[in-house]
């Protein structure tokens, strides 16, 4: 607990202080260092400071600073013990506890995106989470463990930033976990062989003052241009320790830890805070602030300096603002910020963040000059041979339209072969099931219920593995932002830019991922539209369906149906776009710069765990929602029983589930689909995917099924065989499935994304359209055919 919450009388030992390294020194100068007892004296509830009894002292701490001692009593010691089945009756089970909880090291992982903090991560903690070339693959803090030299890291992967200000929702969100958080130690993972940028975020985490280990990581990049670097001085002349490291092999991840074992102790003589200079017309204003600041420092928080917020103050940052918006004196600091505000921008011609900005990286360019010295750019010079090429005006148009191709053709006509052999082996479990088992509900459950269900779709897992394949291999390359940059031009006539392009492609694959990587997008606007078109990116769910139904009724073009599918819901997306751009929001807000990361050549591990890691999903999803949803399909189906006289298909409609297709049917026959199509749709609202799966439970009922009929194409047979569908109504069938409603998981993300309003005008607005556009197709195919 903290030292702000014993009573009067009670006692307790110091585990750490928290806070900014000068409030940490000042504390632990007074006494109040790991290991020692104290007794409080007098705790008022209301009564500030507090009397504290340390070795013997009479000390009094303001309450805010007791806030920021983390101490361990005696009960917590038993309890820590207990835990850990350790004899807590001994007598000195308070050092005890303490030196154990000592040994908890939380550490943040900071960094530019592409840093390789995920890579580092998982390094560290052996975890296999998806390493991507792409600022958007880490979203979200990720927590890790790892014990070494008897120490416990808990390491946490933080969103990437290129600053710490309060710009995007990434820099906030690590600025927060920073000041909430508290880490022991942060890492700041540093591209070495793009330090001119990346040590930027360095600066701005020394205005913050925790303690610092820097990893430079791509260590090989930066020897494998023949650059040299001098980190150690570079390392003490930012007074903050260097480590080089390989993440993607592990190399140096000893010393990185021991570097920080030996920082959280304390023990590393490089360390330094320093206060980048911010030249003589900013350190004048800047010190008649911080001078007033400091001298009421008690009313400010602990976790950053009084220098970083007046900094902060003077940039205007409003995030800050409201931090500091309690204090008894912030009237006056305002007032002191805005007269010398405008001072530094008349004296300088330029407002106050482009002068620290420029301040900073000429301090950075300082330190690099002393230290660095560039090698051949073998690297550099064939990263823009291909870019060059790939982002050539004329010809990275036909270029990305080629791979985009190859990517379709591979997914679809290649993938063929493999969905043969999956129907075949569906085809044969099947079959084994109907001999071995006896007749009876339980396997027209398992037969009809379950692999008819669930075999009906698990049959696309190869054309699904090729799409990721391809998918991940241009993000993890860097060809991704590649095309996103290409496509910047084209993008903005839709209102957006470049950067909504590269979510639009991954949501070819899956729509919630892609969703969750717009949050690198700087603007608001642009935000939610790229949110609220990407489900109009027709999504790997919904290729079973397309597979099945173009094959069925399409067959003699099916490769031409299957494009403009998926070219109607680009343009669906794209006139979403300009409306919303039109009606809803009129400007973009922030300009923004793109950056091309280097290329690199993905190992074949990694993309071999990412592909690994998207078939694990896709078969848990098999294996749990549809296979759940087929069972209940079937029920619905099975139920209530008739006896042998009634057809299949009289019992089918006389079934609750042709009930229930029977009452939505008039809301759906305008688009000529009967019940059973009704039902397929209801039942896609989960996941696109068990529309088939219905499908394969409605219209396949084994008795025809023999081993070398593949189950697919049993399927498709029955469905020409049925008569439910016409060319008008399969095409109407197809384009209501890619429009209506996403999956219910789609909507769950848009909602954490942008909010449940928009995400309920996203569900209401596509099934609308859905209906429209189908009707219309219905119609208009019915009357040209
Ligand atoms: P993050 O965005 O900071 O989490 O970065 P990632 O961990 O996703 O890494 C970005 C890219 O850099 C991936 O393609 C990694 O394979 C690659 N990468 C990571 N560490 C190294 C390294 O030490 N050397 C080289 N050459 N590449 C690396
Ligand atoms: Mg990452």
């Amino acid at each position: 607990m903290r030292l702000s919450d014993l009573k009067t009388g009670e006692s307790g030992v110091i585990l750490k202080v928290l806070g900014h390294g000068g409030f940490r020194r000042r504390i632990m100068e007074m006494g109040f260092v790991r290991g020692k007892s104290v007794e409080v004296m007098l705790n008022a509830p209301l009564q500030d400071p507090i009397e504290y009894k340390i070795m013997g002292y009479d000390i009094s701490l303001r309450r805010s600073e007791a806030e920021m001692i983390v101490i361990i009593t005696e009960q917590e010691a038993q309890a820590i013990l207990k835990d850990e089945h350790i004899d807590s009756r001994q007598a000195d089970c308070l050092e005890e506890a303490v030196s154990r909880e000592s040994k908890q090291i939380n550490v943040a992982l900071v960094g530019n995106p592409n840093s390789g903090k995920t890579s580092l991560f998982n390094a560290i903690s052996g975890s296999h989470e998806h390493v991507g070339n792409y600022s958007g693959v880490t979203v979200d803090a990720k927590r890790g463990y790892r014990t070494y030299r008897g120490y416990k890291f808990v390491i946490t992967d933080l969103p990437g930033t290129y600053a710490l200000s309060a710009y995007t929702p990434e820099e906030l969100y690590v600025r927060r976990h920073l000041e909430t958080d508290m880490p022991d130690v942060v890492v700041n993972a540093v591209v070495a062989s793009n330090l001119e940028r990346n040590l930027y975020l360095t600066t701005e985490l020394i205005d913050i003052n925790p303690r610092i280990v820097v990893a430079l990581n791509m260590y090989d990049e930066l020897e494998a241009s023949g650059a040299k670097l001098d980190y150690d001085s570079l390392g003490r002349m930012m007074g903050v320790p260097m480590v080089p490291v390989v993440a993607k092999s592990g190399k140096g991840l000893e010393q990185l830890l021991d570097t920080v074992i030996a920082v959280y102790e304390n023990e590393d003589e490089r360390v330094r805070h320093i206060h980048i200079n911010q030249g003589s017309v900013i350190e004048e204003s800047l010190g008649i602030l911080n001078e007033d600041m400091g001298r009421n420092r008690d009313q400010l928080p602990k976790m950053f300096p009084p220098r970083y917020f007046a900094m902060k103050l003077l940039e205007g940052d409003r995030d800050v603002e409201k931090m500091l918006r309690n204090c008894k004196d912030y009237d006056r600091w305002i007032a002191i910020r805005n007269r010398e505000s405008e001072k530094i921008t008349e004296l300088l011609e330029e407002d106050v963040e482009t002068a620290f900005a420029n301040r900073k990286y000429g301090f950075i360019s300082g330190a690099l000059k002393e230290t660095y010295t560039p090698g051949k750019h073998e690297e550099a010079r064939m990263t823009d041979a291909i870019d060059a090429l790939v982002t050539h005006r004329i010809w990275g148009f036909p270029i990305f339209f080629l791979i985009m191709g190859l990517m379709f053709f591979c997914t679809f006509t290649l993938g063929a072969y493999p969905q043969e052999w999956m129907e075949i082996l569906v085809g044969w479990l099947r079959y084994a099931v109907e001999l071995i088992m006896p007749e009876g509900v339980l396997r027209d459950l398992i037969v009809d219920g379950m692999i008819g269900g669930v075999g009906s779709v698990i049959v696309f897992l190869p054309n699904i593995m090729i799409l990721y394949l391809f998918i991940s291999f241009m993000e993890d390359s860097g060809y991704l932002a590649r095309a996103a940059f290409i496509m910047d031009k084209v993008m903005h006539r839709i209102g957006l830019h470049g950067k909504s392009f590269i979510p639009l492609v991954m949501g070819f694959g899956c729509n919630v991922p892609a969703i969750i990587a717009s949050r690198t997008i700087e603007s608001r606007s642009s935000r939610i539209i790229t949110v609220l078109i990407t489900p109009f990116m027709s999504c790997s769910a919904r290729l079973p369906i397309y597979i099945l139904l173009v094959g069925t009724f399409f067959s003699a073009y099916a490769g031409l149906v299957m494009t403009m599918l998926y070219v109607f819901g680009v343009l669906l997306a794209i006139v979403t776009a300009r409306m919303m751009r039109r009606f809803l929001f009129k400007e973009d807000e922030t300009p923004f710069v793109m950056e091309l990361p280097p290329y690199r050549i993905p190992t074949m591990k990694a993309i071999l765990l990412h592909m690994w890691s998207k078939c694990a999903q896709y078969l848990r999803k098999m294996g749990g929602l549809i296979l759940v949803a087929s069972v209940v399909v079937w029920f619905l189906s099975y139920y209530p029983q008739t006896d042998d006289t009634v057809s299949k298909s009289d019992h089918y409609e006389n079934s609750y589930l042709g009930r229930i297709g029977k009452a939505c049917e008039p809301v759906f026959a305008p688009l000529g689909f009967g019940w059973k199509a009704s039902v397929a749709l209801l039942s896609g609202l989960p996941a696109k995917e068990i529309i088939v799966s219905t499908m394969g439970v409605l219209y396949t009922d084994g008795e025809s099924q023999d081993a070398e009929e593949a189950d697919e194409s049993a399927l498709s047979a029955q469905l020409k065989a049925s008569g439910d569908f016409d060319t008008a109504s399969a095409a109407a069938f197809l384009l209501f499935i890619l429009i209506y409603f996403p999956c219910i998981a789609t909507v769950i993300a848009t909602a954490n994304e942008i909010g449940w309003k928009w995400a309920a005008g996203s569900v209401v607005y596509s099934t609308t359209v859905a209906w429209i556009v189908a009707y219309a197709a219905y119609n208009l195919i019915g009357w040209l055919l």
